[in-house]
């Protein structure tokens, strides 16, 4: 097993890398009870600063398998104050560029979307010295002129959880922080990424509005129906909290969501099934992974969106990492 040292202040800490699958991890705590920041004071660990070989640039939080395209990959088995992320994260290369790739519903997908450990995940490509998060997912479509097989990149989202916590600001030492939240996706994000994708022939919307809603089951047709009429555009379960957490870490987030199907109640919407979500999905997933590749081939290498300044003139109380 090679060990990577990791230095954080004062004291140094050792973090285990493996190239093997890391033994299974505990149930996750319920998300939405805040059990795991107690007491916060007492047990906050101090920042932790990666060096060299353990820092990427890019983040990708996506489905099991992406990292097929990573060269050089190695797996780091890292926690953080918030509890382990979903998994190990993979290490990488892709384009030039480190990446830092991790599968949001855990590798054996063990995590049912209300039950991703969203703020370790987030809080880990920080730690990592990540500054751009893509976020590939499967979604429904609200609008019957996007098909199975498009592609939005939404630059507005709509909040329909009720179950999650979606910020690390809550409570001392935190300070009350507000961030701006009015475009939730880096918009610099959404313009590579659209343009990478319309080169590459796919079929693009490059706006839109993504409602998240609780899961893990699918909408009713009345439910699915009122959020069609409000002119929103596709149904997903996890971009939220991951963007508004990207947000209160200065973190560029963009959502990169294939259609997988209609949304029943939606015109050409059929009841919707998890075995047909899996199948297009499964259709597209070889294009996907390319796409992201020329998509982190294609962001920019300095940041000059205001995600990076969300915090600035605001007092968080908590150092990050
Ligand atoms: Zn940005």
């Amino acid at each position: 097993m090679d060990r990577i040292e990791v230095l954080s202040g004062e004291r140094s800490t050792v973090l285990p890398m493996t190239t093997t699958a890391v033994e299974s991890q505990t149930p996750p705590p319920v998300i939405g009870e805040p059990i795991v920041v107690e007491p916060v004071a007492a047990t906050r660990p101090a920042p932790i600063a990666l060096a060299g070989e353990a820092r990427a640039e890019i983040g990708v939080i996506g489905g099991s398998g992406f990292y097929a395209f990573l060269d050089d990959v190695t797996e780091l088995d890292i926690d953080t104050p918030y509890g382990k992320p979903s998994d190990p994260i993979v290490l990488g290369t892709a384009a030039g560029r480190r990446v830092a790739f991790l599968p949001r519903h855990g590798g054996d997908h063990r995590f049912p979307p209300h039950r991703i450990p969203f703020r370790a995940n987030l809080w880990a490509m920080r730690m990592l010295g990540v500054g751009q998060v893509l976020g590939p997912c499967a979604v429904g479509s609200l609008r019957a002129e996007l098909g199975p097989g498009t592609l939005v990149i939404p630059d507005q989202l709509v909040d329909r959880t009720v179950s999650r916590v979606q910020t690390y600001y809550d409570g001392p030492p935190a300070k009350v922080v507000h961030v701006s939240f009015a475009d939730p996706f880096c918009p610099a994000g959404r313009a590579a990424a659209t343009q990478v994708a319309s080169q590459a022939g796919w079929s693009v919307a490059e706006d839109g509005t993504l409602v998240v809603v609780e899961g893990p089951r699918f909408s009713t047709r009345s439910e699915s129906r009122w959020y069609s009429s409000q002119g929103w555009s596709i149904i997903g379960m996890t971009a939220h909290p991951e963007a508004i957490l990207a947000r209160e870490l200065e973190l560029c987030f963009t959502t990169l969501a294939l259609v997988t199907d209609h949304d029943a109640g939606v015109e050409g919407g059929e009841v919707v099934s998890h075995a047909e979500v899996l199948r297009v999905f499964g259709e597209n997933v070889t294009q996907l992974r390319t796409l992201l590749l020329d998509v982190i081939a294609a962001m920019p290498t300095e940041r000059t969106c205001d995600c990076g300044r969300a915090l600035d003139g605001l007092e968080t109380g908590i150092e990050l990492p």
